[in-house]
């Protein structure tokens, strides 16, 4: 009989969710940005959990409709005033740079400055986060409470920042499974000092690796640590002829604040990684959000284009957008926290796991019910489920194994979690009553390729 894995097995979510956190504490000063050397860096802090490939795709690069762009790095920022007081300072909060400023040196009055300074009225103590990745500009951010106070003088304005020829980098690491079939996770982890959006992605996706590596998977899994957006765009331009292999796929993003999980499902709407999700979701026991797909959000909007439509959904806590803290220096260590942190991790394990077990099998005693009390399997066989459930759920998996209903098949029309109906399917081929459908099982696997309009 093969091994089962369950939740009795897995590391303690709140032990997870207290290492994420601890990633995040280190992550979080790094000043990151699509390209450069905080991205490096990052990679560098991943990789002493587990390993990666580290990719360099130099700037000009053409990917699909667009370009890789130049390399920036940035050491130094500030406003001084005529006092020589650094009133904007980078080495505060790398957030009060727009980010890809290109470099600026020189003296200038409070009118000109304010051409380059922008605010959040709405959250007036709080600095938001601004990019200017494709239009060479230069700027900082700020409190608009600091805003308001700045007063007329001469203010000495320096950025030391370089935009030049170099290289987009991400990190790969692909885990091989017993199968070529492959489940993609990614993150974006391009945010500077930003905690839900993204570290907490970064590190959930980490501990997800490290976590699966631990024992044999029959998926192979594809991690990526990308920049957003380009990240995605670059990496499907790289590996156009292989993405047939994406069986499955989850874009993790804002999924470590006290937010109840929210699924966005691919754009095939009905694809096993959209089923397993909401079953887990549902199963889980707190609240929870599913969403239809929409063309707008972090990199399944690329993975779910309408030239690869892959079967890609999206797992977050609260979504981008949708929390007031989102892109401002209010989605900080205190925003995430450990318990969350760690219930996203173990609800991303029970999810992959469904996907891992999801098998469709064959009554072997099909005509009529086979009798299980004589089989010692009335009584419980520990696990999932009061006595009364376990036998209702082998009772479903028997009717229901004529070799064209999966497990999650059966999950869902009995209303029974997958873990139950796993357990009660495993004790039922334990006995010899089951057998793996090949024809099932080459179904399960292969989705169907069709397209939607
Ligand atoms: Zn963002």
């Amino acid at each position: 009989m093969k091994t089962t894995s369950n939740a009795n097995s897995r590391p303690d979510p709140l032990a997870v969710g207290r290492k994420c956190h601890e990633l995040i504490v280190q992550l979080f000063p790094i000043c990151r940005s699509i390209t450069g050397n905080g991205f490096r860096q990052t990679l560098a802090h991943i990789e002493k959990h587990i390993p990666l490939t580290i990719h360099e795709v130099p700037s000009g690069t053409q990917v699909f409709d667009w370009t890789v762009p130049r390399e920036w790095n940035i050491r130094d920022a500030y406003v001084k005033n005529s006092c020589g007081e650094r009133i904007i300072d980078f080495q505060r909060s790398n957030l009060h740079v727009v980010n890809y400023s290109i470099p600026v040196s020189g003296k200038m009055s409070l009118d000109a400055l304010k051409q380059h300074l922008f605010s959040a009225p709405e959250h007036p103590d709080w600095i938001p986060y601004r990019t200017s990745y494709y239009r060479e500009s230069w700027g900082f951010c700020l409190s608009h409470r600091q805003l308001e106070q700045l007063v007329e003088d001469e203010y000495e304005v320096r950025i030391d920042s370089t935009l030049e020829n170099g290289s987009l980098t991400y990190g790969e690491f692909l885990m091989a499974g017993t199968t070529e079939d492959e489940i993609l996770v990614s993150c974006h982890a391009c945010h500077p000092s930003l905690c839900n959006d993204n570290l907490s992605g970064v590190a959930i996706a980490t501990f997800l690796a490290k976590s699966l590596m631990s024992s044999p998977q029959r998926y192979s899994y594809r991690f990526l640590f990308i920049p957003g957006s380009i990240g995605s765009i670059t990496w499907l331009s790289r590996n156009e002829r292989n993405v047939h292999r994406i069986k499955h796929g989850l874009v993790l993003s804002c999924i470590g604040d006290r937010g109840s999980l929210s699924y966005k499902k691919s754009r095939r709407a009905d694809a096993e990684i959209d089923r397993a999700a909401k079953h887990v979701l549902k199963h889980s026991g707190h609240e929870y959000r599913v969403a239809a797909f929409s063309p707008y959000g972090n990199d399944e909007r690329q993975y779910c284009s309408p030239g690869f439509n892959l079967p890609v959904g999206r797992l977050s806590r609260t979504p981008d957008g949708e929390f007031p803290e989102y892109h401002t220096s209010a989605d900080d260590l205190n925003f995430v926290d450990a318990p969350s942190l760690g219930n996203s991790f173990n609800q991303c394990l029970s999810i992959l796991e469904v996907l891992e077990e999801n098998r469709t099998y064959l009554n072997q005693n099909p005509k009529c019910e086979p009798q299980l009390g004589k089989r010692g399997l009335y009584k419980t066989f520990g696990g999932y489920g009061d006595s009364q459930q376990q036998e209702l759920a082998l009772l479903w998996v028997l009717n229901q194994s004529d070799g064209s209903n999966s497990l999650l098949d059966i999950a869902e029309r009995s209303g029974l979690s997958f873990a139950l109906i796993h357990q009660a399917a495993d004790a039922l081929q334990g006995h010899g009553l089951l057998r793996e459908s090949e024809l099932g099982r080459a179904q399960s696997i292969t989705e169907p390729e069709t397209m939607r309009s």
